[in-house]
């Protein structure tokens, strides 16, 4: 084929399935990712399953990856950094650094597939005591207990009896000029909820939420299974502040079904921190002139008719770089993006007469 080659920028769900996208329909891809391993956020912070099957998320991503390491069309630069970008569509000059070595690259599309960073419940104007105390931990923490097999009170290495979840940690939150929802964090919430019972039947969990937002069929997948076989508590509340007594953290807050105030005692809090663009999103945004939307996430340029273009010609964007994205979302704007760019190198590569 004549066309020119496509890069896709991150290695995540989003990137991985553009990129399966890409050397399916036949083109040239080249796939920057600045991590040793391909898989994202999945991968690299340890999830121990996805929603709503619980599958393994090594088992799953390894499906991904494997659709796409070995194809003759693919060219997969792990370890690798974008150090500059010049030209314009379809004739982009990408330098690649790798191993000490730099290469320019040339193609006529670029996917930005570079998702998001968890929120750091740590800073000032967070009340929750994450640094502070070693029994207060996020989903993240979590995940990788979880992954291990087992679940523990972390200050003392025993099953905790008591065990909680705060919701919307570091999202829909005014203070910080967070505005949105992470979408995400109430369906992995209740998954990890599900998980606890699962490992310590015997273990009261609870989940403090503004209002819950599990999505499509999380609904009775998850929530519902939540309630009725696992017997986790929801509980609408407000919660304002974690603080410790003796050994013991407490959730501080306010029963907003009931209208009172409420004092919980715990073994181990949870906290459902939330997404924020990623370090690698906001820089390919400046590298590459892409405008960002009011939130600080890469814009598209019609909303929902048109979720993977960006204003500047021959560049798409997928996932979790373009606004709190769970799996589904990030996977579909994969394959859009793929779809787009292969159409946007064919057309631009075609004679004129
Ligand atoms: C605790 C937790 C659990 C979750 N569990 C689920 C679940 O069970 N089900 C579900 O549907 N969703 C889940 N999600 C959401 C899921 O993680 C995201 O939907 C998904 O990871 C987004 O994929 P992505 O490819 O857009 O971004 P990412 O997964 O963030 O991948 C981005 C990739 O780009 C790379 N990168 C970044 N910058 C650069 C750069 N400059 N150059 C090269 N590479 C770069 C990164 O290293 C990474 O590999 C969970 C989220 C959290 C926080
Ligand atoms: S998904 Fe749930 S926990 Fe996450 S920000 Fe939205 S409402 Fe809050």
């Amino acid at each position: 084929m004549s066309e020119k080659r496509i890069m896709v920028i991150g290695g995540g769900p989003a990137g991985l399935e553009a990129s399966r996208g890409i050397v399916e329909l036949g083109y040239e891809l080249v796939l920057v990712e600045h991590l040793e391993e391909l898989g994202g956020s999945p991968i690299s912070a340890d999830y121990a399953a996805l929603t709503p099957d619980m599958e393994d998320t090594g088992v799953a991503m390894a499906r991904m990856v494997d659709a796409v390491v070995g194809n003759e069309n693919a060219d997969i630069r792990l370890s690798s950094s974008i150090a500059s970008v010049e030209g314009s569509a379809p004739n982009f000059r990408v330098t690649v650094e790798s191993g000490g070595e730099s290469e320019v690259v040339e193609v006529g599309s670029i996917i930005v597939a570079t998702g998001f960073k968890h929120f750091d419940p740590g800073r000032e104007t967070q009340r929750y005591g994450y640094y502070e105390f070693d029994d207060v931990i996020t989903l993240i923490d979590a995940e990788r207990m979880l992954k291990g097999g087992g679940f523990v009170r972390p200050s003392t290495g025993e099953p905790p009896k008591t065990v909680c979840f705060i919701q919307c940690v570091g999202s829909r939150d005014r203070q910080i000029g967070n505005q949105w929802c992470s979408k995400v964090c109430c369906g992995v919430a209740t998954k990890e909820a599900i998980e606890i019972k699962h490992l310590l039947p015997e273990c009261r969990v609870i989940v403090f939420y503004i209002d819950m937002r599990v999505y499509g069929f999380w609904e009775d997948q998850l929530y519902w299974k939540a309630q009725e076989e696992h017997h986790v508590n929801f509980i609408r509340g407000i919660i304002s502040e974690v603080t410790k007594r003796g050994d013991t953290v407490v959730v501080k807050g306010e029963d907003t079904t009931m209208g009172r105030p409420m004092e919980v005692p715990m073994d181990v809090v949870i906290l459902s921190v939330g997404m924020e663009p990623s370090d690698g999103t906001l820089a390919m945004a400046e590298m590459l002139g892409l405008p960002l939307e009011c939130h600080g996430w890469i814009e598209t340029i019609d909303g929902a008719l048109n979720t993977v273009q960006t204003p500047v010609d021959g560049v798409f964007v997928a996932g979790a770089a373009a606004g709190p994205a769970d799996l589904e979302d990030s996977i579909s704007m994969g394959g859009a993006a793929a779809l787009k760019a292969c159409s946007f190198v064919r057309r631009t590569s075609l004679p004129t007469i």
